[in-house]
């Protein structure tokens, strides 16, 4: 089974951005003139606390967007919900709980997701205990050249392994418009750009998070995975078996534009991740292993 339908197009997308409304530098439609530039075609512009709107362009899509947030300085953690695709105006309130956030997107008919979780020294009890949101970070640009902090890497697989399988997102978390731009995107697979077909195929997983490298396909048959990507040094499949040394494929010669994996007896999920040789890296979605030998 082919996981990306090869009739759709890809839309570049970034789904944490802010803006001069909270503590972002430039304007709304700045942000969205910076972004269409570079070759994007959609963004949620999601400032702390305030939320925005959709807007549909020709051949750009602004999904509306807010960052809401508990931040304990005693338990030293901090909940960041990035809600997007929302309907309404999400009115931010104080004393609100993570789970109340989450649940006030979610009665909105939006997406709720986990940001950055390593930045916010967030426990995997954290992600596991809170119910209902979609998706997690895994990579956050400015958590990373602010930070030190961007990749959840190790974060997600730990939950996931525990059973917790979210979609996974990497964002630029913008605020500076500098070095914190462009840094990890996702690619959505959708028939168009049309905002109800975009939030369905993010919402079905048609969708990978990246730094640059491509994942052109994935094909999944019985317990065998086979991916197609951009060229690229190192492909691996990561899974929730902890013993596993066949995961790893990479070429020191060649560059590799494909790979193959045929997932153990242990394995519940497979993800897939490539590295290109600037150490760029793209990320798939979980993928489930239902049929076994
Ligand atoms: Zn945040
Ligand atoms: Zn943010």
């Amino acid at each position: 089974m082919k996981l990306f339908n090869e009739e759709n197009n890809w839309y570049k997308g970034n789904l944490h951005t802010h803006t001069y409304l909270s503590d972002g530098l430039l304007s709304p439609k700045d942000v969205v003139n910076v972004y269409k530039d570079e070759g994007y075609d959609l963004i949620a512009i999601t400032d702390h606390r305030k939320a925005s709107e959709s807007r549909e362009y020709q051949d750009f899509l602004v999904l509306s967007g807010i960052e809401l947030d508990v931040n304990d300085f005693v338990t030293r953690r901090a909940f960041h919900i990035v809600g997007i695709g929302f309907d309404g105006n999400i009115e931010y309130q104080e004393g609100l709980s993570a789970q109340d956030l989450i649940d006030m997107v979610i009665l909105d008919n939006g997406l709720a997701i986990l940001a950055h979780p390593s930045w916010s020294l967030l426990t995997h009890e954290d992600a596991l205990t809170l119910k209902g949101y979609h998706g997690i970070e895994i990579f956050n640009t400015i958590s990373e050249t602010e930070s030190n902090r961007g990749s959840s890497i190790d974060y997600v697989d730990t939950v996931a392994s525990k059973g917790l399988i979210k979609l996974i997102f990497a964002v630029d978390d913008t605020h500076n418009f500098s070095d914190d731009l462009f840094g990890g995107y996702i690619m959505v697979n959708s028939p168009s750009l049309n905002k109800n077909d975009i939030l369905l195929n993010i919402k079905k997983g048609n969708f990978y998070a990246t730094q640059s490298p491509l994942i052109n396909q994935i094909i999944v048959e019985r317990d065998e995975i086979f991916v197609e990507t951009s060229p690229v040094v190192k492909i691996s499949f990561m899974s929730d078996d902890f013993y596993n040394n066949k995961r790893v494929v990479k070429s020191k010669s060649n560059f590799l534009t494909s790979a193959s994996y045929k997932c153990s007896e242990r394995d519940n999920w497979v993800r897939i991740e490539c590295m290109d040789d600037e150490g760029k890296k793209a990320w798939s979605q979980y993928i489930i292993i239902s049929e076994k030998n």
